[in-house]
């Protein structure tokens, strides 16, 4: 047996495929009784959420994270069901990830149309409520002038940070914690705690069928931003990173992740994820003197897009990911 860590391999050439195009991947077989789609993401990147249908041993199906509430994907929900023989009257329970509307997405209107039970982690209930009340514009102004954002800029900001802050509310029928299983009858599909992306965000487990359902903790073709949930307690990087060391310990696993494609390969790509955020860290410490202000650390990163072409919401989440890691190099002085 090898020990050493084996490269990332995709496990679907459709997903692969839909990845490195535009389309959205078709209903496909997992393992017996598991299968994945694509659900398309309205304006923004990345342009798929998947989505996975569990069959439990008593003719009902529990889906995990559902994709952006639109009506073209509440249409592909029906004929994804209709090509497993199964009605929407079918769907007994909706597990999500994290809160994001790609993830949490079509829960509400599922729930309103069968009855099934919507659950997630506590602690996102936490970040739904935090994000969907009022925001205070003082609260924002008072951050970016901190962040050292030129005064030019932060009206564009804070329209984008009222963006980001429309949240539906939404409570859950049951809050998850790390270690309870899903209630899937025949099935012992496992929630771990997975902080970072979100602070509640949870990956979950079935050891027996050996695959984990990631969310956006570990992406084959993109690193997830971190604490874009509610408000952490604790650095959210540190966060992220351990929970990376919790799912590297899954590598004979497959991987079933929110966007993307499937793969095997789980370490080295948690490895690869981690020592890019180890380096960010280090850049910014490295940028980092007592005059400069987060704006300009970040004006000199190199960011996928080009700094010049940042604005709105892009340039205020890349402004939030540079001052956590400059709080991260602040700690480490
Ligand atoms: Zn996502």
């Amino acid at each position: 047996m090898s020990t050493s860590i084996e490269g990332m391999q995709p496990t679907s050439d459709s997903q692969f495929q839909a990845a490195a195009g535009d389309g959205v991947p078709p209903l496909e077989r997992v393992r017996d009784g598991l299968f994945s789609y694509g659900l398309r993401q309205p304006g923004t990147l990345p342009h798929f959420t998947l989505s996975y249908l569990l069959l439990d041993d008593r003719g009902g199906v529990h889906l995990i994270d559902t994709g952006w509430d639109t009506d073209e994907n509440w249409a592909a929900l029906g004929e994804a069901l209709g090509a497993l023989k199964h009605a929407l009257s079918d769907v007994t329970s909706v597990t999500v990830t994290h809160l994001h509307p790609d993830h949490l997405g079509m829960a509400a209107r599922i729930r309103a149309a069968t009855g099934a039970p919507v659950a997630l982690h506590r602690i996102e209930q936490d970040g739904i409520d935090e994000l969907s009340a009022p925001l205070a514009d003082e609260e924002v102004l008072t951050r970016l002038a901190g962040w050292g954002v030129p005064e030019d800029r932060r009206a564009e900001l804070l329209q984008a940070a009222h963006l980001r802050s429309r949240w539906p509310s939404f409570t859950a029928d049951r809050l998850l914690e790390d270690g309870e299983l899903l209630d899937i009858p025949g099935r012992a599909v496992r929630a771990i705690h997975t902080p970072g992306h979100t602070a509640g965000h949870l990956a979950f487990v079935d050891d027996e069928r050996e695959v984990v359902f990631l969310g956006d903790l570990l992406l084959p073709n993109q690193f997830p931003g971190i604490g874009l949930g509610g408000t952490p307690d604790g650095d959210p990087i540190d966060h992220y990173l351990a929970s990376l060391a919790v799912v590297s310990e899954l590598d004979a696993f497959e991987a079933l992740p929110g966007h993307g494609y499937r793969f095997t390969g789980i370490a080295q790509r948690s490895a690869e994820t981690a020592s890019h955020h180890e380096n960010r860290t280090s850049e910014v410490a490295a940028l980092r003197h007592p005059s400069s202000t987060v704006w300009d650390v970040a004006a000199q990163l190199t960011w996928t897009a080009g700094w010049s072409n940042l604005s709105g919401l892009p340039l205020l989440s890349a402004l939030s990911q540079t001052s956590l890691h400059e709080e991260r190099a602040a700690r480490r002085l």
